[in-house]
């Protein structure tokens, strides 16, 4: 077997075997493949597709190719969720102390953020003192006593998934349906998942433009799921305007922390009583979306949801008196409101550029390891379909540099687009893939 026969193969449109796969991820890893094979390959895979066997075996390939977490006899299913990217996406900080309150406990690995959607591990550490870095020991002591953990990915984890994204990313090969979904599930699976919900996002702010891409992904990763013998559901949310209301670090953590109390914005509230209740479901600790709902909600409303995030801050380094009081997380130097420039009906907020504002005020990373500022950010005070007159707050900036609050204004308002006539609101959910 060589690597020029599996390009050529997959050149003329052949399907690869488990054994030529299995042989390809293996040489991208030991780096005995070296990366213009790799790229040519993946824009064979990218021009031809891959079938659903080929995906699978690539992704447990990928999967295989680090260490593989084995959380059986710890906990009794590990279940996972996972965002394929958003704008204001602080769902993970609600949805898992909420699922571990209902007593199924939550073993998380996240990214941090790259491009304008934002990463679950920055938002936490806008949190002083909260640590993403978690020692395995650490890690599973942690999930065995309280039942909650939310980490950093190791590097061990998929690391054949790390070097050809990377390779992707700078060969134009990133959009390709079987290997999204092959990277997303490798790190799923590596990390021991054995029940996952996708929350795959669709529309202007996600990768995925238009519902037939976002289903057409979605089947695959529940067929990937299937075929590997875990069980996946996929939900198609709405990302064409931010979820919720803020973008930027510290800013989502006091959405997530208002959430927790039981008056965060509706749409975020929704979103996230969805997802954690699918995750009931999946794991095994409620029989029907019904009961589970009920599940989540008394967890909410009890104040259960808010203790095990206080937990969970506490047992991982966080200074807990930052949110207890979230005045006290980091605050902009400059908090401009800008009003609307008209009256009518708002009919688009631009989710992307909404994202890219946020990264151009600090919020995020333009190129990997760049630091980013914790306080900046946006709150964007309405959604689609909403009515307003003239001179009503827009929305609000936190900058720490004149110029970027001079541009991202300017940036915003053209992020907002105007109707005379009523416009409908964005639905939250298309649809769910099992
Ligand atoms: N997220 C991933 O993890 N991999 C991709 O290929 C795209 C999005």
């Amino acid at each position: 077997m060589n690597a020029v026969d599996i390009i050529i193969k997959k050149r003329d449109k052949l399907e690869l075997s488990r054994e030529e796969i299995e042989f390809f991820i293996k040489g991208i890893a030991s780096n005995q493949i070296p990366d213009y094979q790799a790229a040519a390959w993946a824009m064979a895979v990218l021009l031809n597709g891959m079938t659903d066997q080929e995906t699978t075996d690539l992704t447990l390939a990928m999967a295989n190719s680090g260490q593989v977490m084995d959380l059986t006899g710890i906990i009794p299913i590990e279940v996972d969720k996972h965002s394929t990217g958003g704008v204001g996406d602080k769902t993970t900080l609600v949805v898992e102390p909420t699922v571990a309150a209902c007593g199924l406990p939550v073993a998380k690995m996240s990214g941090k953020g790259l491009g304008f959607s934002g990463g679950t591990l920055d938002k936490m550490e806008s949190i002083p003192g909260f640590r993403t870095g978690v020692s395995q020991e650490e890690f599973i002591r942690l999930l065995k006593t309280t039942g909650l953990v939310l980490a950093g990915q190791t590097a061990d984890l998929a690391p054949a998934d790390g070097k050809l994204y990377a390779l992707r990313d700078v060969t134009g090969t990133v959009p390709s349906i079987p290997l999204i979904a092959s990277s997303v599930m490798s790190k799923k699976i590596a990390g021991g998942a054995q029940a996952i919900v996708l929350d795959v996002k669709v529309g202007l702010g996600a990768f995925m433009r238009n519902l037939d891409d976002a289903r057409q992904l979605s089947r695959l990763m529940v067929s990937i799921g299937k075929l590997s013998g875990r069980k996946v559901v996929a939900l198609l949310s709405d990302m064409n305007q931010p979820l919720g209301n803020a973008v930027g670090n510290a800013l989502e953590v006091k959405e997530a922390i208002d959430t927790l109390h039981g008056h965060g914005p509706a749409d975020f509230t929704e979103h996230c009583l969805t997802v954690a209740s699918h995750m009931l479901v999946v794991g095994q600790k409620a029989g029907s979306l019904e009961e589970a709902r009920r599940m989540v909600e008394e967890a909410l409303s009890s104040g259960k949801s808010w203790e095990k995030f206080r937990m969970l801050v506490t047992n991982q380094g966080g200074d807990v008196s930052y949110i207890d009081d979230p005045d006290k997380l980091g605050k902009a130097a400059l908090i401009e409101v800008v009003k609307a420039p008209r009256a009518g009906y708002i009919s688009e907020i631009n989710a992307q550029v909404v994202g890219e504002t946020s990264v151009e005020l600090g919020a995020g990373r333009v190129k990997k390891g760049d630091p980013i500022d914790p306080a900046v950010g946006i709150i964007i005070h309405h959604k689609v379909g909403d009515k307003l007159a003239e001179g009503e707050p827009l929305f609000t900036i936190h900058a720490n540099d004149k110029g970027k609050l001079d541009a991202a204004r300017i940036r915003l308002l053209g992020a907002h687009k105007w109707s005379d006539s009523a416009c409908e609101p964005l639905p939250l959910f298309y649809g769910v893939i099992e």
